[in-house]
């Protein structure tokens, strides 16, 4: 079958494009969206012919098993043609299997929520804990707390639970009951340079608690390792801690791996690798390597049982459906990205390949004093870069705007933070798929070289 596009030149999509499409996160007046027309493994190519490696997943940490994957295409027009839809309200064998499957990298968890984006599975994890705080606290324990610099979605509440001022400062008024915490960057620490930063870090967590009144606080919701934030990995001891005290004041805790999930940080889980527990995980991107749209709030059995242990007549299940959250291509394609990542050891891979890529990054930051900071986990890394890496004054953010331009201008699409800090957008993003192999990682870091070497001339 032809692909609808071929009916029509490359000039008329673009007239097309220009004439109907309000493009994300775009300035029309000043900036062209590049048109996308194909990808295979880890390389795409635009509606002009040029091959880019895609160090970036399809620009938003997406594409984690790579592009061309006929085994997913072929899983999901299978599952098309037999049943491609029923609301969420009844079961399907698809939904069923994935389910299962997922669970079983995920010990402890005890039930997955299906719907369709990184922001839905959050707001239902909010639904949630506002539940719970309905059926066991007369409404007292509604509050949920986030931390500064983490996002957790696009909607108005995912917006108020979103620690970045940049993103949030046309949109107001908020949801209600929402409350930052301080975030937990030891680059930028804010208690100057100390040996155990993660426990100040999470004493700052407790005081905003207790500022609060633990009665009233609900939950917490976290980026294991945040992403458009600024690449921040939490410090030593910092999470465990955060643990510690959700427990002792009885708050849920809610980690958000919609960009760590699936292996992207070289665990199934960013989680994982810091020793807790969350009662809500939620999860999107890589869910179904953007083959889908599908996004999963998975709890544990003990927040699953306080909805299903009431008599029917209390109605007192969880009051929610999501109408394309029982569409079945998203399972399907879940399903088999996740085969794909078991047989092909990609969480391995991913884990081994950052190493490498870690390595060859310090190793360009031995030689540009530009990049302050290299952070990250797995093939999820972030490069800061600063006027000096003693004061740590970022660099004005046209110049990670330059990298990228340099960087693709090289063949190679690497992509940058939303703003990293404050207000500074000052951190490259490097999240390659999992796939990646020493040659590609050795293509990357030639392109970065030969951006900053450009850079500094
Ligand atoms: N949480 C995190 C950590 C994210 O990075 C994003 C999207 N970048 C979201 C939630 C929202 O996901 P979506 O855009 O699919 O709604």
């Amino acid at each position: 079958m032809q692909s609808q596009s071929q009916q029509y030149t490359k000039d008329e999509l673009l007239a097309m494009d220009k004439d109907a499409v309000w493009h994300h996160m775009t300035q029309h007046g000043t900036q062209t969206a590049p048109m996308m027309v194909r990808g295979q493994g880890s390389d795409v190519w635009d509606v002009h012919g040029n091959q880019y490696l895609d160090a970036s997943s399809g620009g938003v940490w997406c594409v984690n098993v790579g592009y061309g994957r006929e085994s997913i295409a072929e899983a999901v027009k299978a599952q098309l043609v037999s049943l491609n839809y029923f609301a969420g309200t009844a079961a399907t064998p698809v939904a069923a299997q994935f389910a299962s499957k997922l669970l079983d990298l995920m010990p402890g968890m005890g039930k997955v929520y299906f719907s369709n984006s990184g922001s839905e599975a959050n707001e239902k994890a909010y639904k949630i804990v506002r539940q719970i705080a309905a059926k066991k606290y007369g409404g007292k324990k509604h509050k949920i707390l986030y931390r500064e610099r983490d996002y957790h979605g696009t909607t108005i509440t995912c917006l108020s639970s979103t620690g970045q001022e940049e993103r949030r400062n046309q949109y107001g008024p908020f949801t209600p009951g929402f409350i930052e915490f301080p975030h937990c960057c030891e680059y930028r620490s804010q208690f100057g340079p100390v040996d155990n930063y993660g426990e100040l870090a999470a004493k700052a967590f407790e005081d905003v608690i207790l500022r609060e009144g633990p009665d009233t606080v609900g939950a917490v919701v976290i980026e294991p390792i945040t992403a458009g934030g600024g690449v921040i990995t939490p410090p030593e001891g910092y999470l465990l801690a955060v643990q510690a005290i959700c427990q002792k004041y009885d708050i849920l805790l809610h980690v958000d791996e919609v960009v760590c999930g699936m292996g992207r940080t070289g665990a199934w889980f960013g989680y994982q690798h810091y020793g807790i527990q969350p009662d809500i995980v939620t999860m999107a991107k890589g869910v179904a390597s953007a083959y889908a749209a599908i996004s999963c709030t998975v709890v544990t059995d003990e927040v699953f049982d306080l909805f299903a242990d009431e008599p029917l007549e209390k109605e007192s299940f969880f009051r929610d459906i999501s109408t394309f959250g029982g569409c079945t291509a998203g399972p399907a394609a879940a399903l088999e990205n996740l085969r794909i990542i078991e047989q092909e050891n990609l969480v391995e891979n991913a884990a081994h390949m950052g190493e490498y890529l870690r390595a060859q990054l310090q190793g360009l930051q031995s030689r540009y004093p530009i990049i302050g900071d290299v952070r990250g986990k797995g093939l999820f890394l972030g490069l800061e870069l600063v006027e000096d890496p003693v004061t740590r004054q970022p660099v004005d953010e046209t110049i990670a705007m330059q990298v990228v331009g340099l960087c693709a201008q090289h063949g190679v699409l690497i992509g940058r933070t939303n703003r990293s800090f404050r207000d500074y957008n000052n951190t490259l993003c490097l999240s390659p798929m999992l796939t990646l192999t020493k040659d590609e990682a050795d293509r990357i870091v030639e392109a970065l070289d030969s951006a900053f070497s450009a850079l500094i001339r």
